[in-house]
C-alpha cells in the first residue's frame, strides 16, 4: 500500500486561509477607500451643485422685475452692490458680477476686482464662453487660488445680460471637512475589521492545524498498516465529527480486515500475491504448505525462484506459458491445471488461477487449489473401472471357459470307454490350453507304473512310462511347476532340458489320484505368465478330466462286477451267453468254427463236507486259475454255475477243443491243494465238448450239446472228456469218449 501524502494539501489549505484573510482585509480596505473616494466625489459634486443653485438663485434674483414696474437689481447698480454685500456678509461667499463684456459691474469679495475692470482671472476664458453659450462653467482663479463657478444672468426673454462668478471653495471645504471626519471613521472601521479578520484567521488556523494534525497522524498510521490507529481529536467541531467518522471507518476497516485476514489465513486455497515485477508480496499458510516452504522465506523472492510448476501431465511449461507468466505478460486472468513441484521434489496437482489486481501499480493474485484428492479419487475410480473391465472380461472369459469345460465334461461323460475319453481329450486340449503340448498319464491298476494314455501338440516332453515317484506332482499330491529361473526340481520323467517350462497336475477325484496332466511351454523364459494365464482353465480341465476318468473307472468296475464272478474272477454265465451269441454271429460270418467245453468238478460236495466251504472256494479258484492259465486271449472263460465252468473258443475246431479239454483235465489233476495245513487231495473234473456248426446251429443248442457230453462223462465214471457226437444240428449228440483217466481219484466217485 502506498502511504498517504497529507502534507502538501495541508500547506495549501493553510496558505489559502492566510491569503483569504489578507484578501478579505484588502477587500475591506478597498471597499472603505472606494466609499471614501465616492464620498469625496459626491461631496465635491454636491458642493458644486449647491454653488450652482446659489449662483443661479442670485442670477434670477438680480434680473427679477416686480409687477409694479420697479427695475431689477441689475438695473440698479447701487442696490445691486448693497444686496451683494449683504449676501457676502451673510453667507461669507465672494460674488463678482460681470456684464456681457466681462466688465465687472459688482464685486462682493475680498479680491481686488475693480468695478469697471475687465475680468481676466479665467485663463481659459470660461466666463467669456458662458456669456456666449449660457452654459455654467468652473475654473480656478490662478491669482487667488480659489475655485470659481460662473453662471449666466438671463433676462426673461432668454437674453444673456451678464454672469455671476461665485467662489465655492468654502462650501467645498465644509463638505470636505465632513467627508474627512467620515474618512477617519471608515479607516478605523477597516483597521478593526482587518484585526478581527486576522484574529479569526489565527484562531481558525490553530483549530484547523490541530484538527488536521490529528487527522493526519491517524491516517498516516492507518496508511502504514496500523489497524489500531485512531484520531484523538475530541473537540466538538467538524474535525471532531470527521475524527468520529474516521474512527468508525477505521473500526469497520479493522473488522473487515481482520475478517479478510481470518479468511485468507484459514482458507484451504493457497493465495499468493505477486507484485507487478513478479516478486511475491504475501502468501497465506495454505500456499506456503503447498509450496513446502516457510512463508517468511518466500516473501520478497521472484515467484519463479520458489514456485516451480509443471503442466498437468508433469512436463515442463514452455517458456512464458505457465498461467502466472501469461497473466503477468497479458494482464488478463489465466487459469490452468498445474503440478506444483514442492521443495521435497514431490508433485502436487493443483488448479492455478491468476487474476490481475485492479491496483494502479499492477500485481496479481494467484490462487492455488489442491486437487490431489480429486485426482486420487479419479485415479481410484479409473482403477476401479479398469478392474471392473478386467473383471468383466475375466468373467466373460470364465463364462466361455466354463461353457467349454461344460461341453468337455458332457463329451467325456458321454464316453463309455477310456480310449474314447482319451481321444476326446487329445482333440480338445490343443485348443483349450492355447496350443501347448501335453500328455495325460494314468497310474496303472497295480499302482507301480504311470503310463501315457494321450499326447497332443508337437513337443514330447515326458517319457511314456515311469514310476509314480518320478513325478513330484504324484509324490506330493499337488501341482508341480518347473522352468527357467525356478528353483523347483524337475521331475525325472521330463525329457526336456531346463529351457522349457512345464507343469504336472495330479488328476484326483473321489479321493483317488488317477494320474497327471502334463503341460509344456517351450518359451517359458520369454513368457513367464504362461501358466498364470491358463491356470484357471487348466484347473477346470484337470477337475473335469479327473472326474470323467474316475467315473469311467467306476463304471468299468461296476461293469466288471456285473459280468464277473467275484470268487474266481471269471466271467459269469450271463456275460458268457451275451458274448458267445455275439461270437457265434462273428464266426458264422467268417466261416470259422467255435468250440465249447463244459466241465464240472467231480464230487465237489465232498470237499465242502470234508474241509469246509472255504476249502471248496479254494478248489474253485484254483480250477479257475488253471483254466485262465491255459486259455488264449480270444477264449471266454466263465463260471457257468456252482462248480461248473464253460470255455468258449472262437476259431477252434472240435478236435482242437477235445485236445484242449484233455490238457485241462490233466492240469486240474495235477493240482496239489492244501487248506489250513491240510492237503485237499486230488481234484478231478469231467468235460463235455461240443462245436459249432457240427453239433449245434445256435448258442442254446451248443450249450445243450456240451452239457449232454458232460452228463455223459459223469455217467461214464467222471474224470474224462466226452465229445458230442458229430451229426446234424438239433440232434441229440452221440457220446464219444475222448479220454479216460484212471487214477486213485476214481475211487472217490
Ligand atoms: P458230481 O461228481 O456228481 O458232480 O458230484 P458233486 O458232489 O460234485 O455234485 P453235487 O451236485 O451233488 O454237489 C455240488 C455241490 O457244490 C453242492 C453245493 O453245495 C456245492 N457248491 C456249489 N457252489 C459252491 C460254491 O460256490 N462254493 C462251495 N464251497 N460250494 C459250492
Ligand atoms: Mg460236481
Ligand atoms: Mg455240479
Amino acid at each position: 500500500m502506498r502511504p498517504l501524502s497529507l502534507t502538501g494539501p495541508l500547506v495549501r489549505i493553510r496558505s489559502q486561509i492566510v491569503f483569504s484573510m489578507i484578501g478579505a482585509a484588502v477587500l475591506i480596505g478597498f471597499v472603505g477607500s472606494v466609499a471614501i473616494f465616492a464620498q469625496t466625489v459626491a461631496t465635491r459634486s454636491l458642493g458644486l451643485i449647491e454653488a450652482g443653485n446659489v449662483a443661479r438663485g442670485l442670477a434670477n434674483t438680480l434680473t427679477f422685475t416686480a409687477s409694479d414696474g420697479s427695475p431689477s437689481l441689475l438695473d440698479r447698480p447701487e442696490a445691486l452692490r448693497e444686496f451683494l454685500q449683504m449676501q457676502h456678509d451673510r453667507s461669507l461667499r465672494d460674488f463678482v458680477i460681470v456684464d456681457p463684456n466681462k466688465i465687472v459691474i459688482a464685486n462682493a469679495s475680498d479680491d481686488a476686482h475693480r468695478i469697471g475692470s475687465h475680468f481676466d482671472h479665467d485663463t481659459g476664458n470660461e466666463v467669456g464662453q458662458t456669456l456666449a453659450d449660457g452654459v455654467p462653467r468652473q475654473f480656478v482663479d490662478p491669482h487667488e487660488g480659489v475655485s470659481v463657478l460662473t453662471v449666466p444672468i438671463e433676462r426673461s426673454e432668454g437674453k444673456i445680460v451678464g454672469a455671476v462668478l461665485l467662489e465655492y471653495d468654502p462650501l467645498l471645504r465644509a463638505a470636505e471637512q465632513r467627508t474627512s471626519d467620515l474618512l477617519w471613521l471608515v479607516g478605523l472601521a477597516v483597521a478593526v475589521a482587518m484585526l478581527v479578520a486576522a484574529g479569526f484567521a489565527w484562531v481558525l488556523l490553530r483549530r484547523f492545524g490541530a484538527g488536521m494534525s490529528h487527522m493526519m497522524k491517524g491516517m498516516e498510521a492507518l496508511a502504514k498498516g496500523d489497524a489500531t490507529a485512531r484520531v484523538s481529536h475530541v473537540a466538538k467541531d467538524e474535525f471532531g465529527t470527521l475524527a468520529d467518522g474516521f474512527n468508525a471507518m477505521a473500526d469497520q476497516l479493522a473488522s473487515a480486515r481482520a475478517h479478510i485476514e481470518d479468511i485468507v489465513e484459514t482458507v484451504a486455497e493457497g493465495i499468493v500475491v505477486l507484485e507487478s515485477d513478479g516478486r511475491i508480496a504475501s502468501v497465506n499458510p495454505s500456499a506456503a504448505m503447498m509450496i513446502g516452504r516457510r512463508a517468511d522465506k518466500i516473501v520478497g523472492q521472484p515467484w519463479d525462484s520458489v514456485l516451480k510448476m509443471h503442466d498437468h501431465r508433469g512436463g515442463a511449461f514452455a517458456s512464458g506459458a505457465s498461467p502466472v507468466d501469461m497473466a503477468l505478460s497479458t494482464g488478463r486472468r489465466h487459469q490452468g491445471e498445474v503440478r506444483l513441484i514442492r521443495s521435497d521434489g514431490s508433485q502436487l496437482p493443483a488448479i492455478a488461477s491468476c487474476s490481475p489486481l485492479s491496483r494502479l501499480d499492477g500485481g496479481l493474485v494467484l490462487s492455488l487449489n489442491d486437487i490431489s484428492e480429486l485426482r486420487h479419487a479419479e485415479g481410484v475410480v479409473n482403477e476401479r473401472a479398469d478392474q471392473l473391465a478386467a473383471l468383466n472380461s475375466e468373467l466373460h472369459e470364465r463364462s466361455e471357459t466354463t461353457a467349454r469345460l461344460v461341453k468337455l465334461g458332457e463329451l467325456l461323460q458321454a464316453c463309455v470307454t477310456f480310449p474314447e475319453a482319451f481321444s476326446v481329450v487329445g482333440a480338445a486340449m490343443t485348443e483349450f490350453l492355447g496350443g501347448l503340448s501335453g500328455t495325460v498319464h494314468l497310474t496303472s491298476a497295480s499302482r507301480n507304473l504311470v503310463e501315457e494314455v494321450v499326447h497332443w501338440g508337437g513337443i514330447k516332453s515326458s517319457i511314456n512310462q515311469f514310476a509314480p515317484e518320478d513325478c513330484w506332482a504324484l509324490r506330493r499330491g499337488q501341482e508341480h511347476v518347473a522352468g527357467p529361473g525356478m528353483l523347483t526340481p524337475r521331475c525325472a520323467h521330463i525329457t526336456e532340458n531346463g529351457n522349457k517350462g512345464y507343469v504336472c497336475m495330479p488328476l484326483a477325484a473321489q479321493g483317488e489320484t488317477l494320474g497327471i496332466l502334463h503341460l509344456c511351454e517351450p518359451n517359458a523364459a520369454e513368457r513367464p505368465q504362461w501358466l498364470a494365464e491358463r491356470r484357471q482353465i487348466l484347473r477346470g480341465v484337470v477337475d473335469t478330466l479327473a472326474l470323467a476318468l474316475a467315473n469311467l473307472r467306476l463304471r468299468e468296475t461296476l461293469r466288471q462286477q456285473s459280468i464277473r464272478d467275484p470268487n474266481t474272477g471269471l466271467f459269469n454265465r450271463r456275460y458268457l451267453e451275451e458274448t458267445s451269441s455275439r461270437e457265434l454271429r462273428r464266426v458264422e460270418r467268417s466261416g470259422q468254427p467255435l468250440t465249447m467245453i463244459m466241465l464240472d468238478v467231480d464230487h465237489f460236495k465232498q470237499f465242502n463236507d470234508t474241509f469246509g466251504h472255504e476249502a471248496g472256494d479254494l478248489v474253485l479258484k484254483q480250477v479257475a486259475a488253471t483254466l485262465i492259465e491255459h486259455a488264449r486271449d480270444s477264449d471266454i472263460v466263465s463260471r457257468y454255475g456252482g462248480e461248473e465252468f464253460a470255455l468258449v473258443m472262437p476259431g477252434c475246431s472240435i478236435d482242437e477243443g477235445a485236445e484242449r479239454a484233455e490238457t485241462l483235465r490233466l492240469a486240474i489233476r495235477q493240482l496239489h491243494l492244501a487248506h489250513r495245513g491240510r492237503t485237499l487231495g486230488t481234484v478231478t473234473a469231467s468235460f463235455g465238448v461240443a462245436a459249432y456248426p457240427e453239433q449245434a446251429a445256435g448258442w442254446a443248442e451248443l450249450a445243450n450239446a456240451a452239457d449232454h457230453a458232460l452228463y455223459n462223462a459223469k455217467g461214464e465214471g467222471r474224470d474224462r472228456v466226452v465229445v458230442a457226437r458229430a451229426g446234424q444240428p438239433g440232434e441229440r449228440p452221440a457220446i464219444q469218449l475222448v479220454s479216460t483217466a484212471r487214477t486213485s481219484a476214481d475211487g472217490q466217485g
